[in-house]
C-alpha cells in the first residue's frame, strides 16, 4: 500500500503551491529583487509590482489597498489584530470577547491582555458548533473593547456569525477581530459585508506561500504595532517587505476568486458523498458540526472507542495524509478544545480525525479512501504493540 497514490485529505493544515504562484516567485526572485522602501529604480520597479499584489489581495477582501497589511502568516495577522486593537484603545474599555472556538493564533494573545489585567470572556457554542448568538449579544457592552469571532472553525468547519455579531457590536464602538484564515478560498469573503474592523488570512491555506498573512484594518481603526524598526507598511507592520512571497500571495488571492464559486460547489459534493459512504461503512461515527452551516471542504468524524491519533497514523501509513485538529498540536494528545466546546466527551474528542479537502482531490480519490479508512479502523481496533507496520 505505501506504493500507491498518496491521497491529501488536510488541507485546512496547509495547501500546495498553486504552479502559477511558484512561476511568479521564482520570476519575481531573479528580475524584481529590489527593496519596495528604496528610492532609486530597482526598488521603485520592486514597488510597483509590490503594490499591485497588495491591490490583488484587497480585491479578494473587498478593502481598499491602503488596508491591508502584510504579515508572517495567519498567526501573525491574528496576533496583531488582537494585540494591536486593544493596545491603541485609549478609552479605558478592558473586557475582550472571544468564541470557545478561536485558533490559538487568537486565544493565545487574548491570554497574554488577561495577565495584564483585562478580563477575558469566552463565548459558548451549542451543540452544532456554532457560536450562541444569544449569549454572545448579551456579553456585548460598554465596557467591551474588542470581540474576536472567526469565521469558520479550523476543527469543525462550522460558520459563525460574524456578520450578525459586527452589527450589534459596532453601534456599541466594539471593534470586530475575524480570524477569517480557514474561510477564506471556501467562502465569498468582503470585509464591508461582514462589517468587521481587522480580519485575518494567510497565503498557505489558499495554495499560495507559507510565511505571508494580512490582515486587514478598517480605514480609521487605530492599530498598536507589535514589530518595531521601521516605517514600512503605514509604520503598523516592520520589516522589509516579503517581496516574493506577497507576489505569489496575490496571484493565489486572483486564483481562488476565480475559481471559488465552481471549488465551493463542487468540495460540498464531494464532502457530501464522503459522509454518506462513511456513515454507510460505520454507522457508530459521529460527525462534528454536521448541524451548523460549514464551509464545504472540512469533515470531523469521531470514531468512538478509537484513538483518533492511531488512526490518523494507520492512515498515513496507507498513503493519506489527515489531522487530528489543529495542527500545531499535533504531538501533545491534547483533546480538541472545540470539541470539547460543543459537548463531545474527552474520549470522543481524541477519538476524532479532520478531514479536509482541496482542489487536488477527485471522486476517485475519496472512494479509496473511504475503502482504506475501512483498514485504518480495523488496524486502530488492534493493540498498538500488536500491530505490524506495513
Ligand atoms: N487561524 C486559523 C483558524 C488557522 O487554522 C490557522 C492555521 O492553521 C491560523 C490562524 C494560523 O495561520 P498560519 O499557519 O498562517 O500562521
Amino acid at each position: 500500500m505505501s506504493s500507491a497514490r498518496r491521497i491529501y485529505a488536510d488541507h485546512n493544515a496547509t495547501t500546495p503551491v498553486a504552479s502559477e504562484v511558484i512561476d511568479t516567485m521564482v520570476q519575481a526572485m531573479t528580475s524584481v529583487w529590489g527593496n519596495p522602501s528604496s528610492l532609486h529604480r530597482d526598488g521603485q520597479a520592486a514597488r510597483r509590482v509590490f503594490e499591485a499584489a497588495r491591490a490583488k489581495v484587497a480585491s479578494f477582501l473587498g478593502a481598499n489597498p491602503s488596508e491591508v497589511v502584510f504579515t508572517s502568516g495567519g498567526t501573525e495577522s491574528c496576533n496583531l489584530g488582537v494585540l494591536g486593537a486593544a493596545g491603541a484603545r485609549k478609552d479605558g474599555r478592558r473586557r475582550i470577547l472571544l468564541s470557545a472556538l478561536e485558533h490559538h493564533a487568537v486565544s493565545e494573545p487574548c491570554r497574554h491582555l488577561a495577565a495584564q489585567g483585562y478580563t477575558v470572556e469566552t463565548l459558548p457554542v451549542d451543540a452544532s458548533g456554532r457560536l450562541r448568538l444569544d449569549a454572545a449579544l448579551a456579553a456585548l457592552g460598554p465596557d467591551v473593547a474588542l470581540l474576536s469571532v472567526m469565521l469558520a472553525s479550523n476543527d469543525l468547519g462550522t460558520i459563525q456569525p460574524v456578520r450578525e455579531l459586527a452589527q450589534a457590536a459596532s453601534p456599541q464602538g466594539i471593534l470586530v477581530h475575524c480570524d477569517a484564515v480557514q474561510a477564506a478560498g471556501k467562502l465569498p469573503l468582503n470585509v464591508r459585508d461582514l462589517g468587521v474592523d481587522l480580519l485575518s488570512i494567510s497565503s498557505h491555506k489558499i495554495y499560495g506561500p507559507k510565511g505571508l498573512g494580512a490582515l486587514y484594518v478598517k480605514r480609521g481603526v487605530p492599530l498598536a504595532p507589535s514589530i518595531l524598526g521601521g516605517l514600512q507598511e503605514q509604520q503598523r507592520r516592520a520589516g522589509t517587505e516579503n517581496l516574493p512571497g506577497v507576489l505569489g500571495f496575490g496571484v493565489a488571492c486572483d486564483l481562488i476568486a476565480g475559481r471559488l464559486y465552481a471549488q465551493v460547489e463542487r468540495l460540498g459534493r464531494l464532502r457530501a458523498r464522503f459522509e454518506e459512504l462513511l456513515l454507510q461503512r460505520h454507522p457508530q461515527a459521529l460527525i462534528n458540526g454536521a448541524g451548523a452551516p460549514r464551509i464545504p471542504n472540512t469533515s470531523n468524524v469521531s470514531f468512538p472507542g478509537l484513538e483518533g491519533a492511531m488512526l490518523a497514523i494507520n492512515l498515513d501509513h496507507l498513503g493519506v495524509a489527515v489531522s487530528t485538529g489543529a495542527a500545531c498540536l499535533a504531538d501533545a494528545h491534547l483533546p480538541s478544545q472545540a470539541l470539547l466546546a460543543l459537548g463531545r466527551t474527552r474520549e470522543e474528542a481524541l477519538a476524532s480525525v479532520r478531514f479536509s479537502f482541496g482542489e487536488g482531490n477527485t471522486t476517485e480519490d475519496l472512494e479509496e479512501l473511504v475503502n482504506r479508512l475501512d483498514l485504518a479502523v480495523q488496524r486502530s481496533q488492534i493493540a498498538p504493540d500488536a500491530m505490524e507496520v506495513p
